[in-house]
This record gives C-alpha cells, sequence and structure tokens, in this order.
C-alpha cells in the first residue's frame, strides 16, 4: 500500500493540494529539482502555482525543473509540444530561470543519445529531490507504458494505442500526432526522494484501482509505486471511488 493516499471531494481540491505540496518543498528548499508533467490534470495545479507565485507565495528562482517526457519529432516550439506547454501553462508567468529549465528534446537528430544525455543529466543533478507524475487511464507514468521495464532509464518509446487515443484530443484534427517519446524510465522514477502522484476523473479509476490493488507493474506501470513510503497519491473522488469500494468490501 502506498503510504499516503489522499482522497479529497473534487479535482480543484486535488490541484489545491498538489500545489501546496510543491510551494511547501520549495519553502523548505529553495534549489530543489522538481520533476514536472504534463497533461490536464496538471493545469490546475499550474494555474495554483501562477496564483501562489502572484500572491509572493513562492519563487522558483532558485529551483532547477525538469520536465519527465517530450513527444519525438517535436520541435520546441511546436505548439503541441510539452515545452511549449510548459511555457504557456506555467514558465511564462513566473521566475523560473530558463537555464535551469530542462526538458528532453524533442528534435533531436539522434532521439536515442538525446535520451541517455537527459538521464546523465538527471544524474549530474543529484536526482528529483520531488516528482510530480499525473496517471495514465493505463497506468503508465511519464510514458512507460505497460511492460516498460522496471528498471528503465531514460529512452525512446513508442506510445500505445490507448495512449494516442487519449491524447489525441490535444491535437487538431488532421494534425500528425508523435506516435514517440522520450521519458524518464521507471528505474529514474524511484530514485526520486519523493514522488506526488495525481488523478482526477473516472477515466482514471481502473488504473487506480490496478495500482492500489496488487496490479503487476507490467500491467501497470504505477503499481511500482505502491509500496514506497515516499510516495503520495492525491485522487479525486471519481478517480478513488472504486478502489474505495472495492477497500470498503
Ligand atoms: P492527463 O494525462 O492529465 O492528460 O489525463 C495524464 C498522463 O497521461 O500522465
Amino acid at each position: 500500500m502506498v503510504t499516503q493516499v489522499k482522497l479529497l471531494p473534487t479535482p480543484e481540491a486535488v490541484a489545491d493540494r498538489a500545489a501546496e505540496l510543491l510551494v511547501d518543498a520549495i519553502a523548505a528548499k529553495p534549489n530543489l529539482v522538481m520533476g514536472l508533467s504534463t497533461g490536464g490534470t496538471m493545469l490546475g495545479v499550474y494555474q495554483r502555482l501562477v496564483e501562489a507565485f502572484r500572491q509572493d507565495k513562492v519563487s522558483f528562482h532558485r529551483a532547477t525543473v525538469v520536465n519527465v517526457d517530450e513527444y519525438v519529432g517535436l520541435s520546441s516550439d511546436h505548439p503541441q509540444s510539452y515545452a511549449s506547454y510548459m511555457r504557456e501553462h506555467l514558465f511564462r508567468h513566473v521566475d523560473v530561470d530558463p537555464r535551469r529549465a530542462y526538458i528532453p528534446d524533442g528534435a533531436a537528430i539522434d532521439p536515442d543519445q538525446e535520451a541517455q544525455r537527459y538521464e546523465g543529466l538527471i544524474e549530474a543533478l543529484g536526482g528529483f529531490d520531488v516528482l510530480l507524475l499525473g496517471l495514465g487511464s493505463n497506468g503508465h507514468i511519464a510514458f512507460n507504458e505497460p511492460g516498460s521495464p522496471a528498471g528503465s532509464r531514460t529512452r525512446v518509446v513508442r506510445l500505445s494505442p490507448s495512449t494516442l487515443q487519449a491524447n489525441r484530443r490535444y491535437f487538431s484534427p488532421g494534425e500528425e500526432q508523435p506516435s514517440s517519446a522520450i521519458t524518464i524510465g521507471l528505474g529514474t522514477i524511484l530514485t526520486a526522494r519523493r514522488i506526488f502522484v495525481v488523478a482526477t476523473g473516472t477515466a482514471k479509476s481502473a488504473a487506480v484501482n490496478a495500482m492500489l490493488t496488487g496490479a503487476i507493474p507490467a500491467d501497470c506501470p504505477a503499481a511500482m509505486l505502491a509500496n514506497s513510503p515516499n510516495v503520495q497519491l492525491l485522487l479525486d473522488d471519481a478517480a478513488g471511488y472504486r478502489w474505495r469500494e472495492k477497500a470498503a468490501n
């Protein structure tokens, strides 16, 4: 069992709590190395971090920010790249130092080499103090799809059909959607000193249930985190209901 599963009533309450945890982590260690993720779930979290910055409750100036994944084939200025997402939803609103904000280069000529470089960078930074992760409806964390090796490090992966389907909504009709990505590995994730996993909505409830009820990581990569004392899982009612009902029976 994850040491801490926090069930909150709404997605808003989950975003409030996740942002609070990050603000507290930065207050405790202003020069921390913070791993960040993209996706719909994180939008509320970043909105709250921007609000906290505007209210002088947090500064990112001394922090190092390391994103967990990027699409292969999209340059950082492509509107659907995760680099653009981070700029749009967080970086341009706060005082993150661009010299200490990292994301894999999706346009690298040799993506495998770029993945290796990125893993080396994380190591050189001393690993993540805090890592913020979403949860895929298929149980993926970062882009570690089902079947990812437990000890995997940053590498190029093919996205599963269910992930491509889930993320299709972010691309306009006719727009080409990348089928592979550079992602930090499950082994990389396990080196983080604290991990916050955030999941909201019924689409995540099966993955949450699998994660917490002993699925094997080959089927649900997030299950790797189910026994880690340094993991906190933040769920709204909709994401947690299947697990809660099962736990009650
Ligand atoms: P989502 O993505 O927040 O857009 O649902 C989460 C994930 O796939 O990690």
